[in-house]
């Protein structure tokens, strides 16, 4: 705390995670990192270093480190499954060889005072049999509910893992699972046709440097909420890069892709941007946009080569508008 008033720092949750780290000295290169920034700054750090920092140390590491956690719970509580079970068997064959034991010894014929100390010892291994099995049904419960636990909580590094944290949109990774899927399905079928649609928000680098990192982050959000509440649900919007964003079309051509691309360039362009801080309007955010449908047996690579292209000639044709690549040819 001290630190982010005396550097001026913006005090997100970042902020205080990424100083948390440093003084938990926990991550020696996130120290080292800080450390050279203080050093070749004269001992003061700005926002933009830590945002750095933060991308580069923080932000992705936490459900890798989820995973290896819920891989170890698991371990432990394997083990100590085993080790209830191992001792358990041992009793359940000593259990029975007293049960035998009273077998033959009833069958022998003794007389009462003999079949009364076999009783008796009979009675005292069943309670005790009884008391351990009920122990072990305790640790077997509890280690089911580990278990769910875990379960539930690789669930949610599952799905961190394919999810671009700043925006919720999917990540790079889940839109490759989804292309390669769909060109699969593309081949597969006699007439299946999906489209992509590739977005660059316009001069966003100057936007960066007018307003800072930080409603550039804010403005990222909001581009994102905008294309995802306008497209269907069994579509794919992915953060591609940066500021850059893809989206899957599956079962729509390139009429239908263009349609979709023109109406999200429209809704972009009427959102009014406010910035927090000041409760100023911001100016106008735009971007462009590349669409194309899939041609049976051409590579994912060739599919977004020729996004790509259309995307490069919106760019060029002045910005603020969709250019689709043409379907035959
Ligand atoms: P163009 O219209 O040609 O696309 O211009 P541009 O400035 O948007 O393009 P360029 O690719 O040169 O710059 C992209 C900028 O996007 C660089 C960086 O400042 C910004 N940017 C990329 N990722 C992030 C991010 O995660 N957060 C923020 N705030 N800015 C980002
Ligand atoms: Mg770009
Ligand atoms: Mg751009």
């Amino acid at each position: 705390m001290e630190r982010i008033t005396e550097f001026g720092l913006a005090p997100t949750p970042e902020t205080y995670e990424l100083w948390f780290v440093y003084f938990s000295d926990t991550d020696p290169d996130l120290n080292k990192a800080i450390n050279d920034a203080l050093d070749e700054n004269d001992g003061v750090i700005g926002d933009e270093a830590c945002y750095e920092i933060y991308q580069e140390f923080l932000s992705g590491h936490r459900e890798e480190k989820r995973v290896m956690q819920a891989g170890d719970a698991i371990q432990k509580t394997i083990q100590d499954v085993n080790v209830v079970v191992s001792s358990t068997k041992a009793n359940v064959h000593e259990y029975n060889e007293t049960l035998e034991r009273a077998n033959l010894g009833l069958s022998e014929g003794k007389n009462k005072e003999e079949i009364t100390i076999i009783l008796a010892d009979m009675m005292e291994d069943t309670r005790e049999m009884i008391k351990r099995n009920s122990e072990l049904e305790e640790i077997l419960e509890k280690s089911s509910r580990v278990m769910q636990d875990m379960k539930r909580d690789l669930e949610v590094a599952r799905k961190e893992a394919l999810t671009d944290p700043l925006t919720n949109l999917a990540n790079r990774k889940a839109f490759d699972h989804e292309i390669y899927r769909l060109v699969a399905l593309a081949n597969d079928a006699d007439d299946y046709s999906f489209s992509m649609v590739l977005m660059d928000i316009d001069y966003f680098k100057t936007f960066n440097d007018t307003f800072g990192h930080q409603v550039g982050d804010q403005v990222l959000k909001l581009v994102s909420r905008t294309l995802k509440q306008g497209v269907k649900g069994r579509d794919t919007t992915a953060r591609y890069g940066g500021e850059e964003f893809a989206i899957l079309l599956p079962e729509t051509n390139i009429i239908g892709g263009s349609k979709v691309a023109e109406l999200l360039r429209q809704e972009v362009e009427n959102k009014e941007v406010i910035n927090r801080s000041t409760g100023k309007k911001i100016a106008k955010i735009t971007l462009s946009a590349g669409v194309a449908e899939y041609r049976k047996g051409e590579s994912v690579a060739e599919l977004i080569e020729r996004v790509d292209r259309a995307l490069y000639t919106a760019k060029n044709e002045g910005r603020n508008r969709i250019v689709f690549s043409r379907t035959v040819g």
